[in-house]
């Protein structure tokens, strides 16, 4: 799970929001209100395919689950579940993009509280994953630093097997292609200035394409912890066996050019 970054919807859509949350306020609370959202939500496919949109625009890689990383996230996942909050449904903050092995069979209406009743599933919106969940890269696993950490690892059912297997490939697939990344940048002698200053999208076709083939794989949160963790206490240790791939991570332009500037 990484730190994902909203952006607002078209007012159009804003408004078919506003305006089906009217009609949920205009229901009785309780179960006719909460069947009330579940049958409007399973009718309104039009406003869905623009939440799907207006997600798919700053979900990870290739509309990967907000939750997982993984699969394709093919549902609208309702963070704060319609079982609890029905006047939820149409708000644009509760919605996520997630894969239906995460929403359907992981997740589900359950919604964990703490003793304040503050949430303790993370929101890859509104946390920073990392201050909660650390990745180890060996193994593939999420290792919680907190409660919320914790409970987020069990909910969504992030170290399940086939996760940590694909961790573990997408590291392996990282260590190949970051030496390539670096071998263009290499062929493009002098363009080192130009490219800590262009925005990630302008440079040589090659390098941007190369670029576009890392920043769209599956598990984005394997680069993040790896370029998180080259800068930590620890980095020797943990690259003791790549070198190559620590000073890569450290290097001003590979953090430019992926965003890891922060
Ligand atoms: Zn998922």
């Amino acid at each position: 799970m990484i730190r994902l970054v909203r952006k607002p919807l078209p007012e159009s859509v804003e408004n078919k929001l506003a305006g089906l949350t009217a009609i949920l306020q205009n229901t009785a609370a309780g179960e006719s209100r909460y069947k009330k959202a579940t049958s409007l939500w399973s009718s309104r496919d039009s406003v869905k395919k623009n939440l799907r949109e207006a997600l798919s625009d700053f979900a990870a890689g290739r509309n990967r689950c907000m939750y997982c990383g993984d699969n394709e996230g093919t549902d609208i996942d309702h963070y704060r579940p319609l079982a609890l909050e029905p006047l939820l449904a149409y708000t644009w903050l509760n919605h996520l993009l997630a894969c239906s092995r995460c929403n359907s069979h992981h997740k589900r209406e359950r919604f964990p509280c703490d003793d304040e009743g503050l949430p303790l599933l993370l929101d890859p919106t509104v946390d920073e994953p990392a201050d909660h969940l650390l990745l180890a890269l060996s193994t593939g696993r999420y290792v919680h630093l907190t409660a919320r950490g914790e409970v987020t690892v069990e909910v969504c059912g992030l170290n399940r097997d086939l996760l940590t297997r694909g961790r573990q490939c997408a590291y392996d697939t990282m260590t190949m292609l970051l030496p390539q990344w670096l071998h263009i940048v290499q062929q493009t002698a002098g363009v080192d200035n130009f490219l800590a200053s262009a925005s990630p999208e302008e440079g040589p076709p090659a390098l941007v394409s190369a670029e576009k083939t890392i920043k769209g794989q599956p598990f984005a949160d394997v680069l993040h912890a790896m370029a998180r963790q080259a800068d930590q206490p620890g980095a020797d240790v943990i690259f003791s066996d790549r070198v190559d791939i620590l000073e890569i991570l450290r290097s001003p332009l590979f953090r430019v050019r992926f965003g890891f500037t922060a």
